[in-house]
């Protein structure tokens, strides 16, 4: 059997992996038209400093990151994030503040951090303790982030709270941000308990006396990385598979199902690896019995338009938000504050050009030198989608200007990497489930084809690395 995949991304690498482990025998060939693996991962090492470009930690609750990591004999490189810093700031006014404590993405689940904290007002507060009273929706509907915030806690606890710690993952438009594709548990536990407040005094009960049977706490930190950089996870999987398999520099021009239910993929191939929109390319057509498509929604949408129209279409309403990353080294002495928290977060209401910022080096310590420090900004994404497309001289001034309004810092940074990830953040808007459950549909009438990616169940690497085994099973099944 020859199975092609489409993207050396995190996610085709992952459908490769599990397509191998099901069965050696089956011919794998991937294909990317980056002249590397690793898709939107990418790290760099510069004068002992590690950076990451796009993704810099995994959630560790979600049991397929650190799975892999383990079959792949690269768990002893994890990274807890560092206990002394495990603090989020909110910038209010200008200045960082400590989320409360206790305060999980939507909801408290400590009520004193929330009535002292400075972050909201007298009105915000009690507004917010209102939750407790508010009539629950049970039924199916969905609805933006925005709307199910501002209805539980009201306006300040989203504009203020939720809104930038949402924006820090999704960087979405949280008026058209579904709930039910991103959060679904919290409306779960509106259904089911009537309050988000209520519901999460329960749960952490129930924590406690789980973790008092057990006498054991949890394994990892929330997050987690890995030394030597999240890139090292595609490159652990490449080094399993056969040296020929992976085809870089290789796009994949166009795709036809024929009637006995085979592929023919065109591919180009970049005769300088540099530069594939170069005239320097030559074309090659091969059969497969099976195509995983493991990039981007909207690239799939492009390749199916003619093939699989219908999917096609529901593809291409999934829409994507570009990013940048811009991460600035500094000696400690030039940062002129104390920090207690790993990063901030920044409120759509505060005006400010950056959506995030991570204090890197302080969270993983191993990456920066002794006596040096490494802060990353995140800008972009559906609140400023100019900045992810904005050339380097024009950004970096502006982002380290915004920077130095936020925290004091003495003197020109030591250096400065820029990554621009151009439409990479697919856009879960409401009704996504709805989107995606129709294209699932579509797809198991197609025994030969299946999908992998973000933009369907989770962003986040782990969901990318389940999407890309569940393709691989979907294929291996259909043989
Ligand atoms: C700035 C940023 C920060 C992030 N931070 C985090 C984080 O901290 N934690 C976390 O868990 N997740 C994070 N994410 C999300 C996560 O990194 C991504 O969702 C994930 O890496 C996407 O992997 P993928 O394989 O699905 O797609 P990609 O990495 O985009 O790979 C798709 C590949 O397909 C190739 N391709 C496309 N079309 C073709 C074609 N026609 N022919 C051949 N090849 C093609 C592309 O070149 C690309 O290499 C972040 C993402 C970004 C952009």
């Amino acid at each position: 059997m020859r199975v092609a995949i489409i993207g050396a991304g995190i996610s085709g690498l992952s459908a490769a992996y599990r397509l191998n482990q099901l069965d050696s025998e089956i011919e794998i060939t991937i294909f990317d038209r980056r002249d590397r693996v690793g898709g939107v991962l990418n790290t760099v090492e510069r004068d002992g400093y590690e950076i990451e470009l796009s993704a810099d930690n995994f959630i560790s609750t979600l049991p397929w990151g650190i799975k892999l990591c383990e079959e792949l004999g690269i768990a002893d490189r994890l990274v807890q994030t560092n206990s002394l810093y495990r603090r989020t700031y909110v910038v209010r006014k200008g200045n960082l503040h400590l989320l409360p404590d206790g305060f999980l993405m939507m909801a408290p689940t400590k009520l004193y951090p929330m009535v002292v904290t400075p972050i909201l007002s007298p009105f915000g507060k009690l507004r917010a303790g209102l939750e407790l009273f508010m009539p629950a929706r049970r039924d199916n509907t969905d609805e933006s982030m925005s709307e199910f915030v501002r209805r539980r806690f009201g306006r300040e606890v989203f504009e203020r709270l939720v809104e930038p710690l949402v924006s820090g993952v999704y960087a979405a438009d949280m008026d058209k941000l579904s709930v039910l594709a991103t959060l679904p548990r919290f409306r779960e536990m509106e259904r089911d308990h009537g309050s988000l407040i209520w519901a999460m005094q329960k749960q952490l009960a129930a924590n406690r006396s789980a973790k008092l049977a057990e006498q054991s706490g949890a394994r990892y930190s929330l997050f987690v990385t890995l030394r030597g950089g999240l890139l090292s996870i595609c490159n652990a999987i490449v080094s399993k598979l056969r040296a020929d398999s992976i085809k870089l520099g290789n796009a994949v021009e166009s795709a036809s199902l024929r009637n006995d239910g085979k592929w023919l993929l065109r591919t180009e191939t970049a005769t300088t690896q540099e530069n594939l929109a170069s005239s320097e390319t030559s074309g090659n057509k091969q059969v497969y019995d099976a195509v995983i498509f493991a990039c981007s929604s909207y690239e799939a949408a492009n390749l199916l338009s003619g093939v699989l129209p219908e999917i096609s279409l529901s593809l291409s309403k999934i829409e994507h938000e570009g990013t940048a990353i811009v991460t600035f080294a500094f000696d400690s002495e030039q940062i002129k504050q104390p920090i207690t928290g790993m990063g901030f977060v920044v409120p759509k209401v505060e005006n400010s050009m950056i959506l995030a910022g991570s204090f890197s080096s302080l969270k993983y310590p191993h990456r920066a030198p002794e006596g040096k420090q490494l802060i990353r900004i995140f800008a972009g994404g559906a609140r400023n989608p100019s900045s992810a497309e904005m050339g380097d001289s024009e950004l970096v001034p502006i982002l380290f200007s915004e920077l130095k309004r936020i925290i004091r810092i003495e003197g020109e940074p030591l250096f400065n990497v820029v990554a621009h990830w151009a439409r990479t953040m697919p856009q879960y808007y409401v009704g996504h489930r709805e989107l995606v459950k129709n294209i699932e549909q579509l797809s198991s009438n197609q025994p030969s084809f299946a999908m992998a990616g973000n933009a369907f169940h989770g962003i986040g690497i782990p969901n990318c690395i389940r999407s890309g085994f569940d393709a691989a099973e979907k294929i291996y099944r259909s043989r």
